[in-house]
């Protein structure tokens, strides 16, 4: 019989959510996987953000040998989108495609534009509205007609009820998508990412019934993608975990505080850039809820009332009694502080996490230093930041700050963010230069990102009921799935074959893995991924409303 795999993904899932609804029976289709299959904790890259830990799982290398730290691109003299055209490694299903295996790739991050594959190729997170966003092209119009109107993104301008019925629309239209795929091509290897786990988890961590709600309909999307490919084995990602969070670490004020950082009125960068999306032409929903909330901010900012200077006149009682009262929808139009009307004089800054990468990247980057002084303020910051307590309860911070040179390896190191921290459970990071304190509790809790993701492996020749004991890394997921499929495994890929997911008396388990050397000038073949400047900025804001950014 022919060898087929599918992967679902599932962004942000962890067992700390799934576990106690598996006990409650509430995820059959899980279930199903799980107790039939072999489950493990994923590792994460650091930092575990959805990039570049996606663009490490479809190569199975770490950045530094794939060149994506970020959603953000920095190489160049402007700041740029991330595209698949930054991927410097042949991925999993350019592989396959190679080896004669037919693909189809639905809503991965980071697969636009789309590059042609054999098989089909639809883009996933990063992808502007009214783009080309599947190869061969054509597919374009068989999506929508299945699925009445295909949608890559999340309407990510919406709130409460209203954001989470777009959410699960947007899961069931992708759904559909898929199956329909699945049941037009004569597929060997088949993927789909799920972004609703990661999105509802991030806003609506403090009402875990809506949490669990999208699970079960996760789960039932799971159930319906196993029915329509019995036979094939079938392998559950997320590409990092998730948690509560409680307590924000500013780290620019940090910085700004200790002299490493220094701000200057100025630009106003986030003023700037909501008059650029007022500018972008009519059709985006987005703009005019931007337009709405760009002035209701220059007004508020004009009077001086920000969300931190209103905090520090109440008592904190008295601050979370009107936050409660205020529907978050309104909340969103006053302007968190006077950051807005701030920028960082990067003349005088030698350290900043400013607007450089997204704050789910945790990064720091040293600036204006030669290579010597560079390394010396390097373990200086690494030193200071591990020392850090938070002023209130006494506990560290920062659970590890990590130099570049001890996370990556590759011709990419000079892309690499000079620091990256990875923080002790419920700490998350802001952008923000204003705050009563470095370390201050949270108003709401949302969701942050956690190092652990999921892995569970299920089919023909994986072990049953077994869990793993120690945590495979996400980037071994990519040379598990080529070895399973029969195909070489790139000798330079950072990850390796999980063959202790194998049940040992199976032919997957007694053959041994081909290697071959990676041919870089394979990789570059799809269309050249520029972005206008509108297109930037559409996603730049969806990144940011989303609260990535
Ligand atoms: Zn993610």
């Amino acid at each position: 019989m022919k060898r087929k795999l599918i992967i679902i993904g599932l962004d942000g899932a962890t067992f700390d959510v799934i576990d106690p609804m598996l006990e409650d029976g509430q995820l059959p289709s899980m279930a199903r996987l799980i107790s039939g299959g072999v489950r493990a904790r994923l590792l994460s890259t650091i930092p575990y953000a959805t990039i570049p830990a996606w663009p490490s799982f479809v190569t199975g290398k770490n950045p530094g040998r794939h060149g994506v730290f970020d959603f953000f691109d920095l190489s160049g003299p402007k700041r740029r989108i991330s595209s698949s055209q930054d991927i410097d490694s042949p991925t999993l299903w350019q592989i396959l495609s190679n080896e004669d295996k037919r693909c189809v790739v639905l809503n991965v991050p980071a697969t636009f534009p789309p590059a042609p594959i054999n098989g089909v190729l639809v883009s996933g997170m990063l992808t502007p509205s009214d783009s080309r966003f599947a190869s061969p092209p054509e597919m374009m119009d068989f999506l929508h007609r299945e699925t009445d109107g295909y949608r890559v993104n999340i309407h990510s301008h919406l709130t409460d009820q209203s954001l989470v019925d777009d959410v699960h629309e947007v899961t069931e239209k992708q759904e559909r998508a898929f199956l329909s795929l699945l049941s037009q091509q004569n597929w060997d290897f088949a993927m789909i990412m799920f972004r609703a786990t990661d999105v509802i988890q991030h806003h609506f961590w403090d009402q875990q019934e809506i949490v669990r709600e999208c699970y079960r309909r996760v789960d039932r999307s799971i159930g319906n993608i196993l029915e329509a490919s019995t036979g094939a084995a079938t392998f559950l990602v997320s590409d990092h975990g998730l948690q509560g969070q409680y307590r924000d670490f500013h780290i620019n004020k940090w910085l700004v505080d200790e002299g490493y950082m220094f701000i200057q009125r100025g630009r106003a960068t986030d003023l700037s850039r909501w008059e650029h999306i007022r500018r972008l032409d009519g059709r985006e929903e987005l703009a005019e809820s931007q337009l709405r909330r760009s002035y209701a901010a220059r007004l508020l900012l004009r009077m001086g009332i920000t969300g931190h200077s209103v905090r520090r006149l109440l008592p904190r009682s008295w601050w979370r009694a009107l936050k409660k009262s205020v529907p978050r929808g309104l909340r969103n139009h006053v302007p968190a502080s006077n950051d807005l009307i701030y920028d960082v004089n990067w003349d005088r800054t030698r350290a900043s996490a400013y607007q450089l990468y997204a704050t789910e990247s945790k990064a720091i980057k040293i600036v204006n230093l030669d290579d010597d002084s560079r390394a010396e303020l390097a373990a200086e910051l690494v030193d200071r930041l591990e020392q850090l307590r938070d002023p209130d309860t006494g506990t560290p911070i920062v659970r590890r700050a990590h130099r570049r040179e001890d996370l990556y390896s590759g011709p990419h190191m000079h892309q690499a963010p000079d620091i990256v921290l990875d923080l002790h459970n419920g700490y998350n990071i802001t952008n923000a230069f204003f705050a009563d304190d470095c370390v201050t509790p949270r108003d709401e809790v949302r969701g942050c990102h956690h190092r652990e993701g999921i892995f569970v492996a299920f089919g023909d020749g994986v072990e049953r009921e077994k869990s793993l004991v120690s945590a495979p890394s996400l980037m071994d997921v990519m040379p598990t799935a080529l070895h399973y499929l029969g195909c070489a495994v790139p000798a330079d890929c950072d990850g390796r074959v999980l063959r202790e997911i194998f049940d040992r008396h199976s032919e997957t388990a007694k053959r041994s893995t081909r290697y071959q050397d990676t041919e870089h000038s394979e990789t570059h073949t799809g269309p050249h991924g520029d972005l206008s400047d509108k297109e930037e900025a559409e996603i730049e804001e969806r990144l940011r409303v989303l609260g990535y950014l």
